[in-house]
């Protein structure tokens, strides 16, 4: 076979992954672009048709470094999500400069980057790549839940034309009776309908707290720390 031969979708897959994952990323999956709602792609119709597939790779929050999260971020977890931010990002270059190697093209999206300040939307959502990726499930919390770590992740995407393997989103599941992270906002912005969730109090919350000395940006932590894959793993318990 021609080493240069990438009509293999699932080699190539495979070759993206283990890259991904000798990185330090501990999640990886492929969704059809065409499959994301172009709400949550804020890029022009015809650069997005030249892209097929959208990655979504993730990094696993350190369950340390969220223990120093009470009812606020620590500075510890300041930190920390800006240095996994860095790390996402090169790691996506990483697998873009794999991708332009070999032929194709790759848009890495920064892992926090807001375009639109009034939406306080991203160029792409993560969450819902990873969604379609088969990562997890859009939570209460209106976050990534994974089944494994629940919420305790961050995320990156890159958009390419590279022939990968597609996953399939996990439509099975969902955060069933889990109201954790309802009682551990707050400012109540949590509903148990995911539909409801309260956008406003919350961002009003982290422009609270990225006034916080040392915090310096929008960030928050209290849902995602209180969110560890328990809807998982109920529904795992009552299932025995
Ligand atoms: S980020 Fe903070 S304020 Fe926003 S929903 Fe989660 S716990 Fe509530
Ligand atoms: S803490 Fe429970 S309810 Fe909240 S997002 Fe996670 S699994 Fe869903």
């Amino acid at each position: 076979m021609d080493p240069r031969d990438f009509s293999d979708n699932r080699k190539n897959y495979d070759l993206l992954k283990e890259r991904a994952l000798s990185c330090g990323l501990a999640f990886f999956g492929v969704a059809a672009t065409a499959q994301i709602p172009s709400e949550y792609l804020l890029i022009e119709t015809d650069l997005i048709k030249q892209f097929p597939y959208a990655i979504s790779a993730g990094y696993r929050l350190s369950k340390a470094v969220l223990q120093t999260i009470d009812t606020a971020p620590s500075l510890l977890y300041s930190m920390h999500y800006r240095r996994v931010n860095t790390l996402l990002d090169h790691t996506a270059l990483m697998l873009a400069t794999v991708i332009q190697q070999s032929g194709f093209e790759a848009l890495p999206i920064p892992a926090s980057q807001v375009v639109d300040w009034t939406a306080e939307k991203g160029t792409v959502s993560h969450r819902h790549v990873a969604f379609q990726a088969g990562l997890g499930w859009i939570g209460r919390n209106n976050l990534l839940v994974n089944p494994n770590c629940g919420s305790q992740l961050r995320l990156v995407s890159i958009l390419t034309d590279f022939p990968l393997e597609v996953n399939q989103p996990s439509i099975q599941e969902d955060c069933g009776d889990c109201l954790d992270c309802v009682r551990a906002c707050p400012v109540e912005a949590i509903k148990r309908e995911r539909k409801d969730f309260d956008f406003a109090a919350c961002s009003a919350k982290l422009n609270e707290f990225s006034r916080i000395r040392g915090i310096g940006h929008k960030i928050c932590g209290v849902c995602v720390k209180a969110c560890w894959g328990q809807a998982s793993l109920r529904r795992h318990l009552s299932q025995e």
